[in-house]
């Protein structure tokens, strides 16, 4: 196997999906890796998440790009993952969105599908909801089926990248306390710990991963148009019978149907305003369960059984999340899941770092997405 970062040594400052799947494909690359987090892996904004990876549309801008390199580097990361970890659910699923008027543009959104790579299709109210208990074909006029969603259970991906990144030589070290990054003379950088020590000294790369905290990580270094909001949100499981699929509502009436070959749910997500760190709350949830009860007339509070409730990172600039150097501080990088796709674009944002550090890409002082994405 190639090794384009043997003896490389990297230090990574956090343990959402976006750090480790980094240092997953690190230490697989042949780094030396340290991964910090100041609580337990996981337990960010990555433990709220559904769990969905789209391919998405066609479309050149850099998140689009990057969304649909993740679609294509999590199939190939789900067979690598199954060996350590068979709970990492990830098949290919079909998804059904629903529209409640027919979308004046019908033909070419269905060529823009096509032109995504998907196998798409309308159905008509009848024949979509016919395998679907509980839907009532007269809350949408049409519908679109779809073949490229992947699903999966963000905390079992989290223990399986953990176990791969320890087994392959990885060194995390867990409940540490909040790290910063402190400017050291001209065009460096040090990681303070949380008892006030320098750590990783002798690394060659310095990658913040610290989700929606990374401009706290970051505090004391100049700003260069560095914005991460947290933006909150929530989603529900509900469970409805006979469960044998996944029912993803979007807050602004966009509805996924996803098959699932588990015992439950329905999922939803709803996005807060920026900046808000505000817990949920009930009218937020009530909402929500309205969208749902729009197409399942049955449903009631008693069907929730799970609320999903994090802080995405919402790391937007020039069309992408940020990931690239820190400008004029060559040791220094920067990567943040972004906003409802964190999941999705992972495993390339992880790529894409390797490549980088193999010394394949330039740069980018803008802190947008890298360039070259295939
Ligand atoms: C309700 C909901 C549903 C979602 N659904 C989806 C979905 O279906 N698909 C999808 O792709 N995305 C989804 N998302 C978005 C996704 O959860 C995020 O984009 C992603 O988890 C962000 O990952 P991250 O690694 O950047 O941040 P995080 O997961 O927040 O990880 C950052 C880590 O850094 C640690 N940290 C912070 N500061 C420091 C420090 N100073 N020192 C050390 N460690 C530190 C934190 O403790 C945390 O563990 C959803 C989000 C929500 C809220």
């Amino acid at each position: 196997m190639a090794r384009p970062l043997a003896g490389v040594r990297i230090a990574i400052v956090g343990g959402g999906i976006i750090g480790l799947a980094a240092a997953r494909a690190s230490v697989h690359a042949g780094a030396d890796v340290t991964l910090f987090e100041r609580d337990r892996v996981g337990q960010g904004a990555t433990l709220a998440a559904s769990g969905l990876v789209t391919l998405g549309l066609r479309g050149r801008s850099s998140l689009r790009q990057l969304k649909r390199a993740g679609y294509r580097a999590m199939e190939r990361w789900i067979p690598e993952l199954k060996g350590r970890l068979p709970e990492v659910a990830g098949e290919r699923r079909s998804a059904i969105r629903l529209f409640e008027t027919v979308p004046p543009t019908r033909d070419k959104l269905l060529a823009a599908w096509l032109e995504a790579g998907h196998d798409a299709r309308f159905l008509d109210p009848a024949e979509a909801a016919a395998p679907i208990p509980g839907l009532d074909p007269a809350s949408f006029s049409i519908a679109l089926h779809l073949d490229q969603e992947i699903v999966v259970d963000p905390p079992a991906l989290i223990q399986a990248l953990r176990d791969d990144f320890v087994s392959g030589g990885g060194v995390l070290h867990e409940e540490v306390g909040p790290l910063s990054i402190v400017p050291s003379r001209a065009n460096d950088v040090a990681i303070i710990d949380s008892g006030g020590r320098s750590v990783a000294e002798d690394a060659d790369r310095i990658l913040v991963a610290s989700g929606w905290q990374s401009v706290a990580a970051l505090g004391s270094l100049p700003d260069p148009s560095l914005a991460v909001a947290p933006t909150g949100g929530i989603g529900l499981d509900l469970h409805a019978e006979p469960a044998e699929w996944t029912v993803h509502f979007g807050d602004k009436g966009r509805t996924h149907w996803l098959k699932r070959g588990v015992d439950h749910v329905y999922l939803g997500s709803t996005v807060r305003g920026e900046g808000s760190t505000e817990p949920t709350d009930d009218a937020e949830r009530s909402a929500l369960l309205a969208v749902a009860r729009a197409h399942f007339p049955s449903l009631d509070e008693s069907a929730v059984f799970r609320v999903r409730d994090g802080l995405r990172p919402k790391a937007q600039r020039r069309g992408g999340p940020f990931l690239g150097a820190y400008p004029g501080r060559p040791r220094l990088w920067i990567a943040t899941g972004h906003y409802r796709l964190g999941v999705a674009t992972a495993a390339a944002t992880a790529e894409q770092l390797v490549r980088a550090w193999s010394g394949g890409e330039p740069t980018d002082p803008g802190f947008a997405v890298l360039r070259g994405l295939e």
